[in-house]
């Protein structure tokens, strides 16, 4: 029997700066481009301010909702959120800002937590430090600037990856997922993926360029959320079925400069019942781990943070013999790049 879930699915680009903090366009124009690159939903996260909210405001332009979230920066441990209006000043011990987040509702999201500085670019280390604290929704596992930076080892590659800005993000970092792989191990972590879009020119006497615009960073990492019904209708109503996918890990990472495609689905089956991604159930007999795939790619299956296995289609159905925490990664093309990471499904003992 097939239970192949009714979600309905919706593309996020998220971690995105305007000029409110250090990027270099307007709401407005980001909005415009989000259109162009098919953007659903746009998830604006400046630094410390929620600006956009009130200039131009949350709402629909044209066929891009826009949401209006943060990037809470402390000098290091940056932490993305949305849905919590006041925000927490980031001068203070970072749990206190975790909590004042969650006690207003809010989600929060570790941003690039193995960012690693760069010397060329004389870039700090923006990583995370208080690996100790928890009681925040998730982690970034992909970030494309902070990854795109890694590969600037020097002038000619760095004016490689300038002139290449889509080629050598394959993959997200090793270390990111086995770090999600830990923390979900502890409790369930919510895997996104996101831009740091900044759109910044940079310039050597009169030639000037942008790392990157707007319109081709927001076609790199995406975060699929999967709603129980279609957006459209009341502002707070489509808040609230966004914020639940996310909350609930009913999401997965999306490269979407590898391919746009809709149409993934992950679940467990029983003989009369069906668990999304990100679900929480409790083990038994005949349970079957189910997923269809829009194209042909390479199904790698993670048990426990390890490849349990991995096969070619377009279907997955496999039963699932103890419990573990499964997800799947979706490798496609010649390359094998990675295209998608979604959330997993914690099967309990
Ligand atoms: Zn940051
Ligand atoms: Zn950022």
């Amino acid at each position: 029997m097939n239970r192949s879930p009714r979600w309905v699915e919706y593309s996020m680009a998220l971690h995105v700066h305007s000029r409110y903090s250090d990027g270099s366009g307007t709401v407005a124009s980001i909005l415009r481009d989000a259109q162009k690159a098919g953007v659903d939903i746009l998830g604006l996260t400046d630094h410390d301010t929620r600006q956009g909210a009130v200039d131009p405001g949350e709402g629909w332009y044209g066929r891009t909702l826009l949401l209006v979230g943060a990037e809470v920066t402390p000098p290091q441990n940056h932490l993305l959120t949305f849905f919590a209006k006041d925000l927490p000043h980031p001068d203070q011990p970072w749990h206190e800002i975790v909590q004042q987040i969650d006690q207003q509702g809010g989600l929060s999201f570790v941003a690039h937590p193995n960012d690693q500085g760069n010397r060329t670019l004389r870039l700090p280390s923006y990583r995370w430090t208080e690996r100790l604290e928890r009681g925040f929704t998730g982690l970034e596992i992909w970030n494309h600037l902070s990854h795109w930076t890694d590969g600037v080892k020097g002038v000619p590659s760095g004016l490689w990856r300038l002139l290449n800005p889509l080629r050598g993000i394959d993959r997200p970092r090793p270390e990111d997922l086995a770090l999600w792989d830990t923390l979900a191990s502890e409790s369930p972590t919510v895997g996104i993926g996101g831009i740091d879009a900044h759109a910044v020119p940079i310039g050597w006497r009169r030639v000037s360029i942008k790392v990157f615009p707007y319109l081709l960073s927001l076609r790199t990492i995406r975060t699929q959320v999967f709603l129980t019904e279609p957006l459209g209708g009341q502002l707070d109503r489509n808040r609230d079925l966004i914020k639940e996918a996310l909350e609930d890990g009913r999401c997965a990472i999306m490269a979407h400069h590898v391919g746009g495609e809709k149409g993934f689905r992950l679940w467990v089956e029983s003989s009369d019942h069906s668990w999304p991604m990100g679900a929480e159930l409790k083990w038994q007999d005949a349970l079957r781990l189910k997923a269809t795939s829009p194209v042909m790619v390479t199904w790698s299956i993670i048990r426990n943070g390890n490849v349990l296995l991995a096969k070619e289609g377009y279907f997955l159905d496999l039963p699932i013999e103890k419990p573990g925490i499964y997800r799947v990664e979706l490798l496609r093309g010649r390359q094998q790049r990675g295209w998608l990471y979604a959330n997993p499904i914690y099967v309990r003992d």
